[in-house]
């Protein structure tokens, strides 16, 4: 039990003089301890001032005029109108003439490979450290784009140490929520030995995100808590990159689908479903997937399954786009996947349109590494021109796709008590949806990562 100060006042002496002779140095002594202990802490809490020209507020969903955003530390602790005045140690940067937003998120990339027509053979020629390697490179430029979260919906398992790497400090990136090895049925979208020749095929199983009935999909599940997963994202239908025949057909059966949804949930992991055809997709929205991917065929019936349940849209409308472009240059994907990405591809903008006038909810994702990594924003524009407002877009990327991440309480808008994911633009998205390409000034966890 601590002495209690008061024993020393007490009244059993109750000379004056040396009452206040005590108490004169109990607060001598206190006013040191108390300098003792509070410098440190003083020097740690110097605070950066943001002024803000345009700030948006994507809660609100408008956008404020010259405003001020406090940090401390890795955080926000105070969102001002005016430009507030610097006092002491405070840092000011001047972003009076960009348009300040929260940190954007890409809820669809895979920050290990890139697409080039020689994408098929680096599967038979690349180690992990290639992969890691190159996946440096993807990080940091995506950063550099604005995006500070992104979900990483499957590679190798790279990605998981990506995650850890950007964490620690040793390399920049955004903040990576990630799925590790995406889980697929044999012969599925991410079955990683389609194509193959047979004696390399093998039947790689549930360790390698190879699940053939709810047992195995079980499995595969728990497998990527081992690995360190963040999330489980599963290929529900076919897809245009793989050699594969079909880019549309269901692939799992609900019953599957079921058990990877309700075993992620005792790890506490989000599922997202590639899909491209509607009967995969109305399987996974009825199973209770929290996202559908791309979704290009999704039909009434599917819009009106993922309202009731509250299932996420990721358009992915910049890699449909991209890989119908691809498609057109003779030899750059092998001839199984050439007529499902001139097929595929171009649609999705036009799905996107038709989602959005429905109601379904949109969080934004692109598909990077699909397409060229660093060209993320483009998706802002193509969802504009599908009849998107441009601030419903940022929405999208912003408090949305935190939702969508389960990330609310940290990530998505500029508040109070959130992380200092902070960037800025030059000139004014929402007059022109280009201005998101001008990305200027680039803060995550309070960290600048760009000024210019
Ligand atoms: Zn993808």
């Amino acid at each position: 039990m601590r002495k209690p100060v008061n024993a020393v006042l007490s009244p059993v002496r109750p000379s004056h003089v040396i009452l206040n002779s005590v108490r004169l140095s109990l607060s001598k002594s206190l006013f040191f301890l108390l300098l003792i202990l509070v410098t440190p802490v003083a020097l740690l809490a110097q605070r950066t001032i943001l002024h803000c020209g345009k700030l948006i507020d994507v809660a609100k969903g408008q956008v404020l005029s010259q405003y001020s955003i406090i940090i401390e530390g890795n955080k926000i602790t105070d969102v001002q109108a005016g430009y507030t005045k610097a006092a002491g140690t405070d840092k000011v940067i001047d972003l009076k003439d960009k348009t300040v937003m929260p940190g954007l998120i890409d809820c669809h990339v895979h920050l290990e490979d890139e697409t080039s027509p020689n994408q098929y053979m680096q599967r038979f020629i690349f180690n992990q450290a290639d992969y890691a390697f190159q996946s440096v490179v993807f990080a940091k430029r995506t950063l550099a784009i604005g995006f500070t979260t992104v979900r990483d919906l499957g590679g190798t398992g790279v990605n998981i140490s990506l995650r850890n790497a950007i964490n620690k400090k040793l390399i920049e990136g955004p903040r990576v929520i990630t799925a590790g090895k995406s889980i697929a049925t044999t012969g599925g979208h991410a079955d990683p030995t389609n194509g193959y020749r047979k004696d390399l095929m093998g039947n790689p199983g549930p360790e390698a995100g190879v699940a053939n009935g709810p047992s195995e999909c079980m499995q595969a599940v728990r497998q990527r808590y081992k690995d360190g997963s963040d999330l489980i994202k599963i290929t529900a239908s076919g897809g245009v990159l793989s050699v594969a025949k079909s880019g549309e057909n269901p692939q799992f059966t609900e019953e599957e689908i079921k058990a990877i949804v309700s075993t992620a949930k005792d790890y506490g992991f989000k599922v997202a479903a590639h899909c491209h055809g509607a009967e995969a997709m109305k399987r996974a929205v009825k199973a209770g997937v929290n996202s559908i991917e791309h979704g290009t065929y999704m039909d009434e019936e599917v819009m009106a399954l993922m309202k009731q349940n509250g299932t996420y849209y990721v358009p992915t409308i910049t890699a449909g786009k991209s890989v119908g472009d691809s498609a057109k240059k003779p030899g750059y994907y092998p001839d199984l996947v050439t007529p499902k990405a001139l097929a595929i591809g171009p649609k999705i903008q036009s799905t996107f349109g038709k989602a959005y006038k429905a109601g379904v909810k949109i969080a934004f994702g692109t598909d990077a590494g699909v397409y060229m990594h660093g060209k993320n924003w483009l998706e802002f524009v193509y969802m504009n021109e599908a009849g998107m407002p441009v601030m419903e877009t940022i929405q999208s990327a912003t408090v949305a796709a935190a939702d969508l991440l389960g990330m609310s309480e940290v990530i998505g808008s500029i508040e109070k008590g959130k992380l200092a994911d902070i960037v800025a633009v030059e000139g004014d998205p929402i007059k022109d949806v280009q201005a998101m390409g001008k990305m200027k000034f680039v803060m995550k966890d309070g960290v600048v990562y760009k000024n210019e």
